[in-house]
């Protein structure tokens, strides 16, 4: 199971995704004029392909002249629609809002680039101050009563007289979409409610900032003796990453996820291990100028006061009444059937690992700092799988033309690498395909692929859309990207990937193909579910161990042979291993994110709530949360994914079931009947109809729990 989030423009868009204000913005400048005729941010597209971002002539000074002019921009839109005098309709409400905010849209592609993929302390500097004042310009729109009166009209007239379907869901969308931020409230409390939101941008930002110093504050040099037990690979990398800090001759491992795992997995050196894992789980909890835990007590205080103006109980209620699991109860339901089972699988994980540490005469006890190490040796024994062996048949190149067969297969796209120089790229590493129709040739749109990591870049994997597919205005073609953070090699060395990494790889693709394959015909229709848009890129990961896949792409890196099929069979036998402790390390943080957030946060102690709640799940010792609360990114440096990481769960209940009907279809995983329903129902709909409502077009039924179980090597929970 992979875990990670959409980019943070994602986020910002979704947030924006409802805005639409009214007053004029008092930050325009008289001398505005020059400014902007150099603005490249503010500049439209150009080019093939209906227009594209131009990425090498982004320049850091016209961030913020940018934003003004945007948001400037987007409310004397938002002013022409509530200055009409015309009756409120969907042709001169809807329409135009959905038309809105072009400029800024734009704008917030380059944003989201410096944000994730090329930060630096300059930029980091912008987005502290921009925090709050995005965040009143949001309130401006979301507050706006005029235009919530309009759209309210809108709404009731159409119980009347029903709309066109789509139309039908774009107004119900928004018209939820502003009650629930706001719009209805009296002045004085909406007075409250923007102030809370401005306060909050800032505390997100500071989160994480926080985060980010701490991983790069925390590097373990390591030298040449230090490097016991770790693959050749992961030495050169080390040495790279170690050349690039100005440590020639030495080896850093740096304190991100790609680099603590693979080290914690390998490293013979028990008391670096300890270091490395003290390191990477201590983020934003090291008592220093970047602690995050009173920053965390600060939001959950102000998040339940905000609900609390709308009439919650708490923010848990207020933010899953529109989610497929409707109700906090309903998702804690789920992961209390599954939890049980979890830890009851690391006790015997546990065992095995003992065993093999007391066998080897190592004298210790398992610590959460030898999981991962222990771990791999019981894999070996038990499954006779060494994962360094797997990894020389997974190259980056390889799988990326995997990923293509895969689409052609199931969405019937063809991918080919865009002209050199045709389309400007932010970094040299970054590359472009053309996806068209593989039949019509029709243009669907541009991937990039971002795929190595840096300085400056967030950790983890991530997708998203740089624009978006819609038709109500011209044919807009998707820009959709993916960005990973393998270890770049040294020059003429093949990526060799593990094969967790290579199924991200195809997780954040079925993010991408989900955008790529979207047919909706408004911007609103577009916005993710949170407890859903997990499945398309979960359920794609299963095409990774599909023999058509493994007999073409998972060849040798020496040999160009296809991976053995006694090596197939190993992993397959595996592929249960170890859910002990990836479920629990992942339930750990999604039943906390709940918890954090139905509890009464006044005077709360972030740090005992934590080891409180651990507690009384019974939380082995010997694992942590996968991701501890301090640099719990997913939900504090913002509210995408606040009582979401439930969400990736959730949506693997689809998965598990949705992959029971291929491995039950009469083509298996490429049956073309069975993937025209998927793309069809499950994809191209986006947020067109209910997510429950299209699963059980897919299906004729829900999915069902049992699947998952099945799926994890757990047992059935009896009813
Ligand atoms: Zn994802």
């Amino acid at each position: 199971m992979n875990l990670y989030f959409n980019s943070k423009k994602f986020q910002l868009i979704t947030a924006l995704s409802f805005i639409l204000a009214l007053t004029s913005c008092k930050q325009t400048k008289e001398n505005e004029q020059p400014m902007e005729a150099n603005n490249i941010l503010l500049s439209e597209w150009t080019g093939d392909y209906g227009g594209t971002p131009a990425f090498d002539k982004m320049n850091i000074k016209d961030i913020k002249p940018a934003i003004e002019k945007g948001m400037a921009e987007k409310l004397s839109e938002i002013d022409a629609i509530t200055s009409n005098t015309e009756p409120p309709t969907f042709e001169n409400t809807i329409v135009p809002l959905e038309k809105s905010g072009k400029t800024l849209d734009r704008v917030f592609t380059y944003y989201g680039i410096w944000s994730s993929n090329m930060s630096s302390p300059e930029f980091r500097e912008i987005e502290s101050e921009m925090a709050p004042i995005l965040s009143d310009f949001n309130s401006k729109i979301s507050q706006n009563l005029e235009l919530f009166k309009r759209i309210k009209t809108v709404y009731d007239n159409s119980l009347e007289t029903p709309l066109e379907e789509d139309q039908q869901r774009v107004v119900n969308l928004i018209y939820e979409g502003f009650a629930m931020n706001g719009a209805e409230l009296d002045d004085a409390k909406k007075e409250r409610y923007a102030a809370i939101n401005k306060e909050l941008s800032t505390l997100y930002t500071n989160f994480s900032n926080n985060v980010l110093a701490d991983e790069e504050n925390y590097v373990e040099y390591l030298t040449k003796e230090q490097l016991g037990g770790l693959p050749e690979s992961l030495v050169k990398a080390a040495a790279n990453a170690a050349k690039e800090k100005g440590k020639e001759g030495m080896y850093a491992i740096t304190n991100t996820r790609s680099s603590m795992d693979p080290f914690l997995t390998y490293s013979t050196e028990r008391a670096l291990r300890e270091k490395v894992w003290k390191n990477y789980y201590s983020r934003g909890d090291n008592g220093d100028q970047y602690d995050n835990n009173a920053n965390i007590a600060k939001i959950l205080q102000l998040r339940k006061e905000r609900v609390g103006l709308l009439g919650f109980d708490n923010y848990a209620n207020w933010r899953l009444q529109n989610r497929m699991a409707k109700t906090p109860e309903n998702a804690m339901a789920l992961m209390n059937a599954v939890w049980p089972a979890a830890i009851a699988r690391v006790k015997e994980e546990v065992a095995d690992m003992q065993a093999v540490a007391d066998k080897n005469g190592d004298k210790i006890t398992i610590e959460p700092w030898d999981y991962r190490y222990y771990a791999e040796k019981v894999r070996k024994l038990k499954y006779d799988l060494d994962s360094d062996e797997v990894k020389q048949y997974l190259q980056l190149d390889k799988l990326t033309q995997a990923l293509f067969f895969v689409a052609d297969e199931l969405f019937n796209y063809k991918f080919t690498p865009v002209p050199e120089g045709s389309v400007s790229v932010f970094q040299e590493d970054v590359k472009v395909w053309e996806v068209t129709n593989k039949t019509t040739g029709e243009h669907i749109g541009l991937w990039y692929l971002d795929p190595f990591a840096r300085q400056g870049k967030r950790s983890g994997a991530w997708a998203n859309t740089y624009r978006s597919h819609t038709t109500f205005d011209g044919n807009k073609t998707v820009l959709g990207s993916n960005n990973s953070n393998f270890v770049k090699p040294a020059p003429g060395e093949p990526v060799l990937v593990s094969w967790d990494d290579a199924t991200t790889f195809l997780h954040e693709f079925g993010h991408a193909l989900h955008f790529f394959s979207s047919n909706v015909k408004y911007p609103t229709l577009n916005g993710g579910v949170r407890d859903y848009t997990e499945f398309q890129s979960q359920v794609l990961e299963r095409w990774l161990s599909t023999d058509k896949v493994i007999n073409q792409f998972l060849v040798h890196y020496k040999t160009g042979k296809p991976m053995p099929a006694e090596l197939i069979a190993k992993i397959k036998k595996s592929a249960t291993f170890n859910q002990g402790f990836s479920t629990t390390e992942y339930l750990a943080s999604a039943i906390m994110d709940m918890k954090f957030h139905m509890a009464d946060p006044t005077n709360i102690d972030v740090d005992a709530f934590e080891r409180e709640t651990l507690a009384a799940l019974n939380m082995p010792k010997e694992l942590v949360m996968r991701h501890r609360t301090p640099h719990f990114g997913h939900v504090f440096s913002g509210e995408g994914y606040a009582t979401a990481y439930y969400g990736y769960m959730w949506a693997d209940v689809l998965t598990a079931d949705a992959a029971e009907a291929f491995a039950e279809a009469p083509g298996g995983f490429y049956d073309k009947e069975l993937a025209a329903k998927m793309v069809k129902y499950l994809f191209a709909p986006r947020n067109s109809v209910d997510p429950a409502e299209a699963y059980r077009n897919f299906r004729g039924r829900d999915a069902k729990i049992e699947a998952l179980m099945r799926d994890r090597g757990f047992p059935i929970p009896k009813k």
